[in-house]
């Protein structure tokens, strides 16, 4: 059992009430993590320091913020192990997916090193003689950073890494799942060296998120919020950056489809569907959530999936190496029965894996999922799978398309000319020819459309929401007025 600390200007902070709060293991019930409950005025002190340190971080060039990225990043993967820990004991991890969010949460942070001297501006021609103009681009100010726990140390890093680079301040609210797991994301800036007041992190009980993220929000030293979760939350966090009149990046739900075509490698198309919709037993934002195959290959398609999908190994990652590990808490267990159920009452016929009765749930995989069925339109965040058949490209695409959410997608074709046209007609920010849903690199403009949300993470993209575009002129020659 861990027991963990805030961060508020440097200092080690519980919430102001004593109050604290538990995460248990989603396996055993045991307490994983004691974490402080923060009030709202708990969660505004974070927000005055990172204010504070703002006047001098804002002015440093990109020479020291680029040392100290480049230092925590190597502090990140020094931590390898308790982070592995720790995403086991709060989230149930597989240590598979804790080496993965170690790997990418350091790539980012050197990306994000990198990105400090490309934070550039322009001269633009003005039509006023003897003014030169510029469009500059400043760090905005404090920056609120909300993060989930399903790929933990990624999003948690995400939502600060590049702010910082841009000369930003920061303010991470940790996940009420994983609080040490992002504690120790903290620990880690801490042990890079980074000025007190420049990192704060606040943690928060369940039932008080609403009021301890308003509070934040409504600061008018908060100039940017990111918030990466569910699409439901995500439109809660938008109405109250609305009354405050706030940017917000929002990263939410996905419900990506992997389309396979009728001239697709087969094996391929497997090897993309496996791992894209069982990797962190289908906990990810970009998961392989609906797949989409041509009627005229889909028999040979699903028997070769199946066999894949029925030898991944499943377990307590506690105890050894597995693919599935547990998921993150029951509730996943009792929506993703609830999905089969329902299939199964309307006709879908189950391929492998089907319901289970604790949180080690086994690969499932439904065929002949019909628009009629939940799961055909409902994220299940979990490793519970539907298989839509289609004729033709029309049909695929339409099928692609009719869904809330945008964020990834996949399409596999022999014919790369073919399958890139489709690629183009599909309504996802992100989509990948003969590639797999899941894939993220620190300097690829992260983000969806529709209901997957507004903004871009990752490279220049990131830069651009994370500063204030501003238009500086000189005049350089006696100015003409007309009066
Ligand atoms: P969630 O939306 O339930 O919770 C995320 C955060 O919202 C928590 O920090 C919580 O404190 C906060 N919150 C809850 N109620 C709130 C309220 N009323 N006001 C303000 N804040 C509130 O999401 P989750 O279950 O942690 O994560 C899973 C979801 O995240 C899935 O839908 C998944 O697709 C999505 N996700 C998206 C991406 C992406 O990059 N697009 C990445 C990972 C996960």
């Amino acid at each position: 059992m861990t027991t963990i600390s805030m961060l508020i200007n440097g200092e080690p902070q519980q919430a102001s009430s004593g109050a604290t709060f538990e995460r248990r293991n989603p396996l055993d019930g045991s307490v994983a993590t004691i974490a402080p409950a923060a009030t709202p005025a708990d969660a505004v002190a974070g927000v005055e320091a990172a204010a504070h340190a703002f006047k001098s971080w804002g002015q440093t060039g990109p020479g020291e913020r680029r040392a100290l990225l480049l230092k925590a990043a190597h502090a990140l993967e020094s931590k390898a192990q308790a982070f592995a820990e720790a995403m086991a004991a709060e989230i149930g991890a597989s240590g598979l997916w804790a080496g993965f969010n170690v790997h990418l949460a350091a790539s980012m942070l050197q990306e994000a090193a990198a990105m400090t001297t490309q934070i550039s501006g322009e001269v633009i021609p003005s039509d006023v003689p003897g003014s030169l103009a510029m469009g500059l681009r400043q760090p905005a100010g404090v920056v609120l950073g909300i993060a989930p726990w399903n790929a933990p140390i990624i999003l948690g890093v995400r939502a600060i890494a590049t702010p910082l680079a841009c000369g930003n301040t920061v303010v991470l609210k940790g996940s009420e799942l994983c609080p040490a797991t992002h504690g120790l994301i903290i620990e880690v800036l801490q042990e890079a060296g980074f000025p007190k007041g420049v990192v704060n992190f606040v943690t928060n009980a369940p039932a008080d998120a609403g009021a301890v993220v308003e509070a934040m929000i409504a600061h008018p030293a908060v100039r940017r919020v990111n918030f990466t979760g569910s699409t439901h939350v995500g439109k809660i966090i938008a109405g109250t950056c609305a009354k405050y009149l706030k940017p917000a990046v929002l990263e939410l739900g996905g419900k990506a489809p992997l389309v396979v075509l009728d001239d697709a490698d087969i094996d391929a198309a497997v090897n993309a569907a496996v791992f894209g919709a069982f990797a962190n037993s289908g906990q990810i934002c970009m998961s392989t959530e609906r797949i989409v195959v041509d009627n005229k290959i889909a028999d040979d398609f699903v028997a070769r999936l199946a066999a894949r999908a029925q030898g991944l190994p499943l377990g307590d990652p506690r105890k050894g190496p597995v693919v599935l590990g547990s998921v993150v808490d029951m509730a996943t267990v009792h929506r993703c029965n609830a999905l089969i159920d329902d299939a199964l009452a309307k006709g879908a016929r189950l391929v492998c894996g089907g319901r289970a009765d604790s949180t080690l749930m086994p690969a499932t995989l439904l065929d002949h999922v019909t628009p009629a069925m939940r799961i055909y339109g409902e994220e299940t965040f979990g490793p519970v799978k539907g298989i839509v058949r289609v004729n033709g490209v029309e049909e695929a695409v339409a099928c692609a398309n009719d869904n809330e959410f945008g964020l990834s997608a996949a399409v596999f074709g022999g014919d790369i000319a073919r399958a890139m046209q489709v690629a183009q007609r599909i309504e996802s920010g992100i989509c990948h020819v003969n590639g797999p849903t899941v894939h993220d690199e620190a300097q690829m403009p992260f983000g969806g459309v529709k209901g997957s949300g507004i903004g871009r993470f990752g490279g220049k993209a990131g830069m651009a929401e994370f500063t204030d575009l501003r238009w500086i002129t000189v005049q350089t020659t006696p100015r003409h007025y007309p009066f």
